[in-house]
């Protein structure tokens, strides 16, 4: 057994994040920022501009999409907010701009996206639900992002329909929220109720049995989790009250792990990774 030291402070950090009206985004920028696509002034955090450049590449994506924002310092957003407000008004800057602060780009694990062409709109660039970007948005949630504001959830978004934002959340999770149709918002309740060591949510992947489920740090300012040799795993604060936990089981007790370092390695590895890495 693996023990991991949380301490409370992490509950901020992590791909899950839930940052929106509500929830602050209280922390600096992302320890590595990575620039995305051929414009290198639009940065992303590494892990996510990672699997953004794969799902690219598979569609060939690059040559017909642009990226148009990633990640915003807060002054940046306060700009956009400001710049916004003044030009269309304070009802068009709630609807489609993130009071500053509580914008998921300040995050590094969000990006809107646009249709390449002479003229892109800033804050809602073109993003079609047909050709290029409509295949991109069937591939998404196999690269760990969502779709984050889609029409209809405005009321639990807090923000109106926006084709263009697409949000990091992980591979499994994506999936899962794509599935049943969540917002993150939704996805966040929802695990809630599956309680770490109690009464995981168990999903199928290959050949592993995918364990998520979520701690409650609320008062306690740190907390020691067992993880299996062995076992890929990440852990994400919610940015409120806990962790979420995703475990990468065995599907069969017996089978050994040697093809483990020969499967295309999953994101959720490649975070533990970068997390061991930044801690050395
Ligand atoms: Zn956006």
């Amino acid at each position: 057994m693996k023990k991991i030291l949380l301490s409370h402070s992490r509950i901020y950090s992590g791909s899950l994040i839930l940052v929106n009206s509500k929830y602050s985004f209280s922390q600096h920028a992302p320890d590595v920022l990575t620039s995305v696509g051929r414009q290198k002034d639009i940065l992303m955090e590494r892990q996510a501009a990672v699997l953004l450049d794969k799902l690219m590449s598979e569609i060939n994506g690059w040559d017909f999409i642009v990226p148009v924002s990633g990640y915003r310092p807060f002054e940046e957003q306060q700009k956009i907010w400001d710049d916004t407000v003044k030009t269309d008004g304070i009802e068009f800057a709630r609807k489609y701009v993130a009071y500053p602060g509580h914008s998921e780009h300040q995050t590094g694990l969000a990006i809107d996206l646009g249709l390449k062409q002479e003229k892109i709109d800033f804050i809602c660039p073109e993003f079609p639900y047909h050709g290029i970007c409509q295949k991109f948005r069937e591939l998404a949630a196999d690269y760990g992002f969502i779709e984050r504001y889609p029409s209809e959830k405005e009321a639990v978004t807090g923000i109106g329909h926006e084709p263009w934002h697409f949000r990091y959340v992980g591979v499994p999770h994506a999936k899962i929220i794509k599935q049943n149709a969540l917002t993150l918002e939704e996805y966040m309740d929802f695990i809630k109720v599956h309680t770490y060591n109690a009464n995981p949510y168990i999903i199928s992947i290959g050949n592993r049995r995918v364990h998520i489920s979520y701690l409650n740090a609320d008062n306690i300012s740190r907390t020691i989790l067992n993880i299996n040799e062995n076992c890929p795993y990440s852990i994400s604060g919610n940015n409120s009250d806990g962790f979420i936990i995703t475990e990468w089981r065995q599907l069969h007790e017996n089978q050994t792990d040697t093809d483990n370092r020969l499967r295309a390695r999953t994101d959720e590895e490649y975070l533990t990774d970068s997390h061991k890495k930044r801690r050395a």
